[in-house]
């Protein structure tokens, strides 16, 4: 297969960064020639830019500061961002959001933050990538008063009913490695119910390694066993669904 396309590996993070090359190499060998590289540090990203100038037709760069972060990051974090969206550094920003999985501790400071980084999205015309885990009510009221820019509902879980709610939005949403998983029911019934060319792949490597490398650590040559079980799902030839994907990635950005 060519023309696959991952939205979301996380390329030079400690875990997959040691080894990036050997990485890249078995992606381009399964077919994945477009990747965007997510970064949620200062230093992933200084490591993300020589690989997108190495080949810049493959990769693409975004940055953002985690829903998690929220609990220290100040203005001077937020200043670093907005320089970086300035100096056109990256091409979305990302990954953003709420998460009250784990700790619900600070929910304001999350809204808060994710609020700005919008806003700075808003000002440079970036495309924004969410990651919204047991926050959908929240994040949604957020995305409808502030997004003015495309939205790619990274890894989406939630429901049926939510993503209806999300499409209804200038919006992507973007499919992992968890809707090949035997358990999960709602991960394919939302593949199936999402418009094709409202659709996009990812790995989210190095977690949720798609069946049959399920539990090992996850990079992008394995979004060919996600998009195969999108196409299945969707009773789309295989082609068609990568390049349907294809294109709906590029018109991001437009
Ligand atoms: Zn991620």
């Amino acid at each position: 297969m060519t023309g696959l396309t991952d939205t979301h590996c996380h390329l030079t993070c400690d875990e997959l960064y040691e080894d990036a090359s050997a990485v890249i190499a078995r992606a381009k060998e399964a077919g994945v020639d477009s990747m965007m590289i997510m970064c949620t540090s200062p230093t992933e990203l200084e490591h993300a830019f020589p690989i997108r100038e190495s080949d810049p037709d493959t990769f693409r760069v975004a940055f953002g500061w985690f829903p998690e972060d929220a609990s220290w990051v100040s203005d001077k974090e937020l200043a670093y961002l907005e320089q970086l969206a300035a100096e056109h550094k990256i091409d979305v920003l990302g990954e953003i959001g709420l998460d009250y999985h784990f700790d619900t501790s600070f929910k304001e400071k999350q809204k808060d933050l994710m609020i700005r980084q919008i806003e700075i999205a808003n000002r440079y015309g970036l495309p924004i990538a969410i990651h919204m885990r047991d926050a959908s009510k929240d994040c949604m009221d957020i995305l409808k008063t502030y997004a003015k820019t495309p939205i790619i509902f990274h890894c989406y879980s939630g429901s049926t009913e939510t993503m209806k709610e999300a499409l209804k939005l200038n919006s992507m949403i973007s499919f992992a490695g968890t809707v090949t998983f035997k358990n999960n029911k709602q991960g394919p019934a939302n593949v199936i119910a999402c418009p094709a060319d409202r659709i996009l792949s990812e790995t989210d490597a190095p977690f949720l390694a798609p069946v049959p490398k399920r539990g090992k650590r996850n990079e992008p040559a394995y979004v060919q066993y996600t998009v195969e079980k999108m196409a299945e799902l969707k009773e789309m030839d295989p082609e068609d669904l990568k390049k349907q994907i294809r294109a709906n990635f590029n018109s991001l950005f437009q």
